[in-house]
């Protein structure tokens, strides 16, 4: 295909590139963001899920010192002591332990100075820590109220503590067996967790954006190789002959011409159009005339360079843009024509032969814009055709928009073809 010869783009091939590679950007980012963000949710529950874990193991070892009837001294050295033990490498530090009794008094604190102060006391003060929601914890000391200490909270990654809290109900032997209830209130430095779950979000992040990257990369790169090239074909190009469609060839010569005057280089634009035409599509059938059509753009292509332009401009029309001098240009027209006419295609056990006649026009005499010189060319092949056609006419006005431009068409262009 002639196109496939030329450096410059239609612009639906450039159109299809950007939104390709947009698509595949966009699809990137949202992919990478999705994976980072449910990395970090399930880091975020594993987080949790290890506080929780903590937190029961605490609880329990409570219990069990409640139950062992060491004396309260014994067991405030143990709270503190538990304090000051990190639990595991990467998990939160227990920051403060606090164990209420039924009346709501500190009965063990791993900050002494809290010990045998109210829970409500300390409530007021916030001295238990932000996650200490004083609505919920009042409901310990209201158990009539009607109000349910709700068990334990959920982590969120903006929180530097977190705060949990459990209610003991150690089994009793006492004699007189007056319910005793202990609250276990847990404040946790989630910060180190917060940096592990930051840490996991922005390596997953990258690492995806590096694999989605480059499977987006080599996807965008084979879905240009092997299936755009196809519907470029599809959609640039005439389907009976194969050659540039009418917007192809516009598009690509107005770029070839803008680069044209870019670098000082002349253009030649010739229409061309098969004379009488209709006469073969009359005598020998429309599908002749298409075999017709398709054996003259294979005349006009083989005629041609490799850096010229040929398109099928509608009908029995074609459009050639030569990047050359109008002298040059002559003699490769002059060619063409010739070997149109001296080609011949058998039907039907007929020799069926046609002639063209061309209507070219230079940018040496005009300009680089392609509606001045298209129809420029357009009289001139007008005139070509009134002189007798099977001939090559040049268009001789110095602007086809002045008032002294190619002389207007005897009959109206419509009625022409
Ligand atoms: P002139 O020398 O003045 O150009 O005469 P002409 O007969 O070539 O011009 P006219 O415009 O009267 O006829 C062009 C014909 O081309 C009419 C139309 O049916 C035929 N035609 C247009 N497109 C196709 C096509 O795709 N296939 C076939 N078989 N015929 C086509
Ligand atoms: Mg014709
Ligand atoms: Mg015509």
């Amino acid at each position: 295909m002639t196109l496939a010869g030329n450096p410059i783009q239609s612009n639906l091939a450039e159109e299809v590139n950007r939104r390709l590679v947009r698509i595949m950007a966009l699809v990137g980012l949202l992919g990478s963001a999705l994976i980072a963000a449910s990395t970090g949710t399930l880091a975020l529950i594993a987080a949790n899920r290890n506080i929780v874990r903590q937190s029961d193991q605490i609880s329990a070892a409570i219990s069990t010192f409640l139950q062992a009837e060491q004396n309260g001294g014994k067991q405030q050295r143990m709270v503190q002591l538990y304090r000051s033990q990190p639990l595991s490498s990467d998990a939160d530090m227990l920051d403060q332990l606090v164990v209420f009794d039924g009346r709501g008094r500190v009965l063990l604190s791993s900050r002494p100075s809290l010990l045998g102060q109210s829970l409500n006391d300390l409530l007021d003060k916030g001295a238990l820590g932000a996650g200490a929601d004083p609505a919920t914890l009042r409901c310990f000391t209201q158990p009539s109220s009607g109000c349910r200490l709700a068990d334990r909270s959920f982590h969120l990654p903006w929180q530097s503590t977190q705060t949990e809290w459990r209610v003991l109900k150690p089994l009793s032997f006492d004699a007189s067996p007056r319910e005793q209830r202990y609250l276990v209130l847990m404040t946790f430095n989630s910060e180190a967790t917060n940096l592990l779950v930051f840490q996991q979000v922005v390596l997953l992040a990258s690492l995806s954006i590096l694999i989605l990257g480059s499977l987006l990369t080599v996807l965008t790169l084979t879905l240009k190789q092997s299936l755009l090239p196809g519907l470029h074909r599809v959609a640039e190009t005439d389907g009976l002959t194969g050659l540039a469609n009418r917007r192809t060839f516009m598009e690509i010569s107005e770029k070839m011409l803008n680069r044209g005057l870019d670098e000082g280089l002349p253009f030649v634009l010739t229409v061309i159009d098969i004379d009488f035409f209709k006469r073969i599509n009359d005598t020998h059938g429309h599908v002749c005339g298409d075999a017709v059509l398709r054996g003259v753009a294979q005349q006009i292509r083989s005629s041609l360079r490799g850096r010229d332009l040929v398109g099928r401009l509608g009908g029995e029309e074609f459009g050639l843009l030569l990047p050359s001098t109008s002298a040059m240009a002559d003699s490769i027209l002059e060619r063409v024509r010739r070997q149109v006419e001296a080609s011949s295609i058998d039907w039907e056990g007929e020799s069926v032969r046609v002639t063209i006649s061309l209507g070219a026009a230079s940018s040496e005499r005009l300009d680089h814009q392609l509606d001045h010189l298209y129809a420029a060319a357009d009289t001139a092949l007008y005139g070509a055709k009134e002189e007798g056609r099977n001939r090559v006419r040049w268009a001789t006005v110095p602007n086809p928009d002045s008032s002294a431009a190619t002389s207007p068409p005897k009959t109206p262009r419509a009625e022409r073809r």
